[in-house]
């Protein structure tokens, strides 16, 4: 077994007001007090929406519970309307961030370069990016996953980051409820693990978290687990219940007591 600790992280997309992130973050705080030791082996992270996150940050007060926002723009100022710096997410308590997730590909056209440098600009701030790739249906319908994988990867590797996270969301599995096999993760995530390992070393490789995202939910995020690349979750739409996400974050617990 790696060394590696479980990530459960909750991606919020464009949903809540303040109010419900305030009484999510209360009842998750309480729900992981309630579970104990097990729980506090898993790493947690919730992204949010900016108007979101302070009051988050507040809610979440004194628990290990990571608040991150849900792009970032390289540059640290400027005249960039409606983005947001690095510091202004420090500023209301990230120490996070996501870089490149396939809505902000698909809807705001970004491309490898822009999201490594988004990469390159949060490492460089002191906040973990957690960059997500993956491939769309006809990229794997054409075998070309792990081009793509290596396609995305290679300018976040050339930005040398330092420390990062890595989501494998398959653009297919995102919001449908088509689930990639366990067998299909972790054969993606052992490909970004080795595209790693050829370029940061072995060891280097072996401490980059790399969660799966498409679909995850309690049902069937134990069986996902079982590949040995597999080392948590970026949850979408089962992270707006905090029953099933602290679920999740319990699945992760247990996999890794066992
Ligand atoms: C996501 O938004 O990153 C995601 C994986 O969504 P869902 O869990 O809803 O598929």
């Amino acid at each position: 077994m790696s060394g590696r600790r479980r990530l459960a992280a909750g991606n919020w997309k464009m949903h809540f007001v303040r109010a419900d992130a305030e009484r999510f973050g209360e009842a998750l705080r309480q729900g992981l007090e309630r579970e104990g030791a097990a729980a506090k082996e898993v790493d947690v992270a919730l992204y949010a929406s900016a108007t979101l996150l302070a009051p988050l940050h507040a809610a979440l007060d004194g628990s290990e519970i990571a608040v991150g926002g849900q792009d970032v723009h390289p540059e640290e100022r400027g005249a960039f309307t409606g983005d947001l710096s690095t510091s202004q997410l420090l500023d209301v308590g990230c120490s996070t961030v996501l870089c490149g997730h396939s809505e902000r590909r698909r809807d705001h056209g970004e491309g490898d370069a822009l999201v490594a440098r988004k990469a390159r600009a949060a490492a460089d701030a002191g906040l973990e990016p957690l960059v997500c790739l993956g491939e769309t249906a006809d990229e794997r319908r054409a075998g070309r996953t792990s081009d793509v994988l290596a396609r995305q990867l290679q300018p976040v590797l050339d930005a040398e980051p330092g420390r990062f996270a890595l989501a494998y969301e398959p653009v297919w599995a995102i919001g449908t409820g088509d689930t990639a096999t366990p067998e299909m993760a972790q054969s993606a995530h052992a490909t970004l693990r080795g595209l790693l390992a050829d370029q940061v070393g072995p060891a280097q490789a072996d401490r980059v978290q790399i969660l799966y995202g498409g679909s995850a939910k309690p049902a069937n995020v134990a069986d996902l687990l079982a590949g040995e690349d597999v080392d948590g979750f970026l949850v979408g739409g089962a992270s707006l219940d905090v029953d099933d996400f602290l679920a999740i974050i319990n699945v992760c617990a247990e996999s890794r007591a066992r």
